[in-house]
C-alpha cells in the first residue's frame, strides 16, 4: 500500500471500554423501583458488562443468541446491554406496556433464550411463562432470588470479571427491539454494532444531544423505547454521568433532576405535563437542566415554550425505532440569535433538520420527490448509517432499492430543510408515547353483538397526546349500547386501549373498493372534544 490509515471495526463494547479507561469514576446513578439509591461509575459497569458475559457463556449461550429483558432503567439494564453484546449476543428489549398477547408473540419470534426481568413484572412473567417456548433461563434483574428465579447480582457474582470481549464484525447485531407502530404483528428491528456506533457519535453533536464529559444525562425515555433514544450508547462515548430512574413518579424525577445535578434528559410529551404539573404544585427550580429533548409524539407548542423561558434548549426530535431511533431534531439555525422568541419556539415546535448520516424526501403518491418548499406535503421518507434495512426475519426489505425507508408519517420540508410532520399514513394511535392499532380496535368492536361496522380514530388528548375514539354503526334493529361494546372490548384488548368515548353514527365513508376511508376520517375528528 502507499499508505493509508487503521480500520477498527465500529462495535458498541468500544464505547464501555472508553468510557471505562477514560471517564471510568464518573458515576452512574439508579433510583430502584424500591426507592433506594445506588451509586456505581462506568468503571463498574464495565466489570459488571464483563461479568455477565462470562455468566451468559458459562449458561451456554453464543453468537447471535437473543437475551430478552423487561425492565425499566438501571445499572443491571446498562451492564446487559453491553454484557450481552460483548459475548456476540442480541440484546432484545421488551416493552412491558405491551399486551400479553403481543409479548408472547414477539418473545417466540425473537427466539428469546435468557430473559431478565425486574421483580415488578414478576406476574406478567407467571402468567406467560407456559407460552414462551424458547426461553431457558429466567432471571430476576433488580431483586435477590426467589422461588425458582436466580437474582442477577448472585448469578454474575459467582464470574470474576476476566473476560476478553468476543472479535466481532461491525456487521453483526447487538440489539433487538419491536415495534407496534406499524399494522399486523409487531416487527423487530435488528441493531447493529456499527449503526449504533455512528449513531452513538451523530448524537453527542452539539446540534443533537449536545452531550459532553460535563454533562448529567437522565433518560426518562425507557430502554425499551428505540434504546433509550441512544443515551446509553452516545453517553459512554462522551463519558457523561447517567442517572436511571425505575419509577416515572414526577416527584422523584424531580429530586433526581435537582440532587444529581442533571443537566440533560430526554422523553416524551406526556412525561413533560406531568413534569409540569408537580412543578406547579409542588414548587421547586429547574437547577442545572439546560437542555431537554422531547420526542416520541409532536411536542405541544405550550410545552416548548414554557422550558424555553425557563432558560432551556428544548430539542424537539422526531425519529422511530426504525431509525435507531435519531431522524431529525429541532436544533437552533444560524441565524437563531437573530430570530425573535417566538419565532425561535415556533422553529422548535417544528421537528427539525437530520444531523449528517441520514438524508430526507417526501413523495407523492406517484413516488415523485416533492421540492423542499414548505407547501408540498407527501410521504417522509429516510435513508441513512442507521435506518432500518430489512426487519428481523423478514422475507424482503424495507428499504427501498436506492435505501429508502417510507416511514408511514406525512411530512413537508422547508427550504431551509427543516422537516415538519402534518399527518400520519400508518393507521395507529400513539397515547402517551405507546401504539394502540386502530385496526385491532376496530376488529375487536366488530365482534361486538349489534355493531355493524366501528372505526377508531385517535383525537387530540390533552394528557396523552392522542386517545381513540371509536365510531360504531349499529346493525338494524340494534340498540347497543356503549358499556355493552366496552364489556366485549375489555376480553379482547389492553384496558388502556379502551376507546375514551363510543360515539354512534349512521355510517361510514368509504372508499371505492370498499375500504374504510380513515384519513378522510381523522380529518373530520382532528379537533373532536372527547365527551
Ligand atoms: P419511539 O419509540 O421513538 O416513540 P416509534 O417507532 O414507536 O418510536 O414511533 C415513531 C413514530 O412516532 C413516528 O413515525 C411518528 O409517527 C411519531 N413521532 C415520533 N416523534 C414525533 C414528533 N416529534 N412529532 C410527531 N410525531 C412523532
Amino acid at each position: 500500500p502507499i499508505g493509508g490509515i487503521q480500520q477498527q471495526p465500529l462495535v458498541v463494547n468500544s464505547l464501555i471500554d472508553h468510557a471505562a479507561r477514560e471517564h471510568g469514576a464518573r458515576e452512574i446513578v439508579t433510583y430502584w423501583a424500591d426507592g433506594t439509591l445506588e451509586r456505581s461509575s462506568w468503571g463498574d459497569i464495565h466489570l459488571l458488562a464483563r461479568k455477565m458475559a462470562q455468566a451468559l457463556v458459562r449458561l451456554g449461550m453464543g453468537k447471535g443468541d437473543r437475551i430478552a429483558t423487561l425492565a425499566m432503567n438501571h445499572m443491571h439494564h446498562l451492564a446487559a446491554w453491553y454484557g450481552a453484546a460483548g459475548m456476540g449476543g442480541v440484546l432484545h428489549t421488551v416493552n412491558p406496556r405491551l399486551f400479553d398477547e403481543q409479548l408472547v408473540y414477539i418473545m417466540n419470534h425473537a427466539s428469546d433464550r435468557v430473559l431478565l426481568f425486574d421483580r415488578a413484572f414478576l406476574p406478567i412473567v407467571e402468567r406467560l411463562r407456559p407460552q414462551l417456548n424458547t426461553i431457558e433461563h429466567f432471571i430476576l434483574f433488580d431483586s435477590a432470588a426467589e422461588g425458582d428465579y436466580l437474582g442477577f447480582r448472585e448469578w454474575v457474582g459467582a464470574e470474576d470479571g476476566h473476560y476478553s470481549w468476543v472479535e466481532l464484525a461491525e456487521s453483526d447485531p447487538c440489539g433487538l427491539c419491536y415495534t407496534s407502530g406499524t399494522t399486523g404483528n409487531p416487527k423487530g428491528v435488528l441493531y447493529l454494532h456499527r449503526s449504533n456506533v455512528l449513531h452513538a457519535l451523530a448524537e453527542m453533536q452539539p446540534d443533537v444531544f449536545d452531550l459532553s464529559a460535563r454533562a448529567v444525562a437522565l433518560p426518562v425515555v425507557p430502554m425499551f423505547h428505540a434504546n433509550a433514544w441512544g443515551l446509553p450508547y452516545a453517553a459512554a462515548a462522551a463519558g457523561a454521568k447517567l442517572v436511571f430512574s425505575c419509577t416515572n413518579d414526577a416527584t422523584v424525577l424531580w429530586k433526581l433532576i435537582r440532587e444529581e445535578k442533571v443537566t440533560h434528559s430526554a422523553g416524551v410529551p406526556t412525561v413533560w405535563l406531568s413534569m409540569f404539573a408537580d412543578l406547579d404544585t409542588n414548587g421547586g427550580d429547574y437547577a442545572r437542566l439546560r437542555h431537554v429533548v422531547i420526542g416520541g409524539s409532536a411536542a405541544p407548542r405550550a410545552m416548548i415554550e414554557r422550558l424555553m423561558r425557563a432558560g432551556i434548549t428544548v430539542a424537539h426530535a422526531w425519529g422511530m425505532t426504525e431509525t435507531s431511533p435519531i431522524g431529525t431534531m429541532g436544533a437552533r439555525p444560524y441565524n437563531w440569535d437573530d430570530m425573535s422568541f417566538d419565532e425561535q419556539v415556533d422553529m422548535v415546535t417544528k421537528q427539525g433538520r437530520v444531523p449528517y448520516g441520514v438524508e430526507l424526501r417526501v413523495v407523492d403518491d406517484n413516488d415523485e420527490v416533492l421540492p423542499r418548499d414548505g407547501t408540498s406535503s407527501g410521504r417522509l421518507q429516510i435513508r441513512g448509517h442507521w435506518i432500518i434495512q430489512r426487519y428481523f426475519e423478514a422475507e424482503a426489505d424495507a428499504a427501498d432499492a436506492d435505501g429508502w425507508f417510507d416511514t408511514g408519517d406525512v411530512a413537508m420540508i422547508h427550504p431551509d430543510g427543516v422537516m415538519q410532520i402534518t399527518d400520519r399514513a400508518k393507521d395507529v394511535i400513539k397515547s402517551g408515547g405507546e401504539w394502540i392499532s386502530s385496526i385491532e380496535l376496530e376488529n375487536a368492536a366488530m365482534g361486538a353483538p349489534g355493531v355493524a361496522e366501528a372505526a377508531a380514530v385517535g383525537v387530540p388528548h390533552p394528557k396523552w397526546d392522542e386517545r381513540p375514539l371509536l365510531l360504531v354503526v349499529r346493525k338494524p334493529g340494534s340498540s347497543v349500547t356503549a358499556d355493552e361494546i366496552n364489556a366485549h372490548l375489555v376480553n379482547h384488548v389492553a384496558k388502556w386501549w379502551l376507546p375514551d368515548e363510543i360515539k354512534f353514527v349512521d355510517s361510514l365513508p368509504h372508499t371505492a373498493t370498499g375500504k374504510l376511508l380513515k384519513r378522510q376520517l381523522r380529518d373530520e375528528y382532528k379537533s373532536y372534544k372527547l365527551a
